[in-house]
């Protein structure tokens, strides 16, 4: 990772460098803030910088050896700790996970604890920095660098740290070996015991900026919209998980809609062999997924009876709804709205139940098709 792979943040990369370049390099860091501003990232573009043996003004070359070990996450002075899961009463510790850990990483290095902790694929969705933890971060500590001029510990998430572990590292922090790098990432501060605050140097890293954030919806997302785009990045307040959050439900919800708007005219015409294909679909979709589109067709047939009543101001739409409800809207009159809701209400609710979901929507359909058939 190289500071160049950072999403905004100029300012926090550039005394990070000065600090390197001036030989100020405090040995216990706190980099808090909160989630999905880069905090880890960060972490390790530093830890890269500061090893890289061709740095820059800028960044670290990303070629020598130790870049390259540093971009795979496998250099052999540079070390994680993070939160696991229990295993009943088995121990855990960060260096069982490691692997995932650096595949999880090497994907993005922009993710929350839940995910990470969803990752780990374990019915125990507690997880925790425990105590055996202490006794590897010993270990890892004695041992003398092997090729670079710093060893380097990051702690994702240092708040998920029990008591008896932080006052382990208390101990070292106290009496850093020489050229130890630790660099404690924390959402939380107040979950951080004071003891361990006082004897690290805190570095915040702020929310990113919104110029940062349009560039970067302009590079990886499909969203063109400058409307579209702002409303994203308001949304995201900052934070990349939620920026990215924000798009896949976009993605997601328009998805939705096509498959609203080709079920609302197959509900019309009812074709049995389109209904059949719908049907095939929609129980490929996830239970979730199939959730959200009966709330999304609530949705939807709410505004467009606002339409037809002509409350135009009262609805919400976005620009390929309305296009969709300027004639839709046509068919959602005060002689079935009450029905039609109650219909898709149902289905929600049972598909909340665990009903069967083929006899759900086919039902469904076979029930609109009346309702959009009858006549004022
Ligand atoms: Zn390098």
């Amino acid at each position: 990772m190289q500071f160049k792979d950072i999403v905004g943040q100029q300012e926090i990369k550039d005394r990070l460098i000065k600090s390197v370049i001036n030989n100020k390099v405090s040995h216990a860091q706190l980099f808090f803030g909160a989630e999905g501003v880069g905090k880890l990232a960060i972490a390790i573009a530093y830890a890269q910088y500061i090893n890289c043996t061709n740095r820059t003004k800028t960044d670290s070359c990303g070629e020598c050896s130790s870049c390259k070990k540093y971009a795979k996450l496998i250099h052999p002075d540079l070390h994680f700790v993070f939160p696991v899961v229990k295993i009943g009463s088995k121990e855990v510790i960060s260096d069982d996970h490691i692997k995932e850990w650096r595949e999880f990483v090497n994907k993005s290095p922009y993710f929350t604890y839940n995910q990470w902790i969803e990752q780990l694929e374990n019915e125990n969705k507690k997880g925790g920095i425990f105590v055996h933890e202490s006794k590897s971060i010993l270990k890892k500590i004695s041992l003398t660098t092997y090729e670079s001029e710093y060893k380097v510990m990051i702690f994702w998430l240092a708040e998920k740290m029990n008591i008896q572990t932080a006052n382990k590292l208390l101990k070292i922090l106290e009496e850093p070996p020489e050229k130890t790098l630790f660099i404690l990432i924390t959402e939380n501060t107040e979950a951080i015991i004071t003891t361990i605050k006082s004897r690290t140097q805190p570095v915040k890293i702020p929310k990113i900026d919104d110029d940062s954030l349009k560039n970067y919806l302009q590079k990886q997302s499909s969203i063109t919209d400058d409307n579209e785009i702002n409303t994203a990045v308001k949304f995201s307040n900052g934070s990349l998980t939620s920026l990215n959050k924000y798009i896949n439900e976009l993605e997601d919800n328009n998805e939705l809609f096509d498959f609203f708007v080709r079920f609302m005219r197959t509900c019309y015409k009812f074709s049995i062999e389109e209904i059949n294909t719908l049907t095939t679909e929609f129980v490929k979709l996830k239970r979730e997924k199939q959730k959200r589109f009966f709330k999304l067709s609530l949705r939807l047939i709410r505004e467009n009876f606002m339409l037809n009543i002509n409350n135009n101001n009262l609805s919400v739409l976005t620009v390929q709804e309305q296009n969709f409800s300027n004639k839709f809207s046509n068919f959602i009159h005060q002689g079935i709205i009450e029905d039609l809701y109650n219909e898709l209400d149902k289905a929600h609710h049972d598909i909340d139940r665990n009903g069967s979901d083929k006899i759900i929507f086919y039902d469904t359909a076979i029930k609109i098709n009346k309702l959009l058939r009858k006549k004022f």
